[in-house]
């Protein structure tokens, strides 16, 4: 794996988390619908082909751009997730800026600002079972890399244990903020969706094998 991401490789990356997600939006949806009103995987199942469709109109020239387009599509989806998720990619689209490659640094960066972009925007701290339990670690994780100078094959890998790790630990909590916390008990035990989705996205930019989807021993 090369030190640097260029546009091509940011849109295989784009491109297996599609792949990815459309593999598991059905157990995205029954998570959602334990804790939610499951409509979790449709309303990012249209993202996906939004981001799909914008990058085939205007193939994007920085990995910058390809972001952005990313933001753009979640942003116009319904939900509460679509919009958090869309303020996040445009954090990373900022921290690329017009760059022709971006590394572990742009990517702890954007990670940063998009993680205190939603938790300005949601309120909702770690420990409150939603996507920042997933995020925050997977920050955490990028900033490390970049301080120890790992390589981005080991940063990434990183990040991507500390993004799964974080969304398994969602299953026991009570949901403080979402429908999630209209549920109270009946959630625990539901992995959060959105956290899992951080899991998924960090995992599809690991080289090799496509990631595991999740056992479904949550399913009811
Ligand atoms: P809705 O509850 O509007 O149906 P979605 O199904 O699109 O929303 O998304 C649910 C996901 O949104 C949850 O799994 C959780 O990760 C995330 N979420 C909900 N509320 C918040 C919040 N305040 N801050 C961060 N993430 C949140
Ligand atoms: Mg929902």
């Amino acid at each position: 794996m090369s030190e640097r991401l260029d546009v091509l490789a940011v849109e295989v990356w784009l491109t297996r988390f599609g792949a990815v997600f459309a593999a598991t939006r059905e157990l995205l949806d029954d998570l959602d619908r334990q804790s939610g009103d499951g409509d979790f995987g449709t309303n990012l199942e249209a993202a996906m082909e939004r981001v799909a469709d914008g990058l085939a109109e205007s193939p994007p020239e920085t990995p910058g751009a390809a972001l952005s387009t990313v933001a753009t599509a979640f942003m116009h989806t319904g939900g509460t997730s679509g919009p958090l998720f869309g303020m996040w990619f445009a954090q990373l689209a900022r921290a690329a800026g017009a760059e022709a490659e971006i590394g572990l640094a742009e990517l702890a960066a954007g990670a940063e600002a998009g993680l205190a972009g939603i938790q300005r925007l949601g309120g909702a701290k770690p420990g409150d079972k939603t996507m920042v339990d997933a995020m925050a670690p997977a920050a955490e994780a990028l900033a490390s890399a970049v301080a120890s100078g790992a390589s981005l094959a080991a940063g990434l890998a990183a990040t991507a244990a500390a993004a799964r790790s974080g969304a398994q630990a969602t299953e026991p909590m009570l949901a403080r903020r979402g429908r999630a916390s209209y549920v109270g008990e009946a959630a625990r035990g539901v992995m959060d969706p959105g956290a899992l989705t951080v899991a998924l996205l960090f995992e599809s930019a690991l080289p090799g094998e496509a990631p595991a989807v999740p056992g479904s021993h949550t399913l009811s």
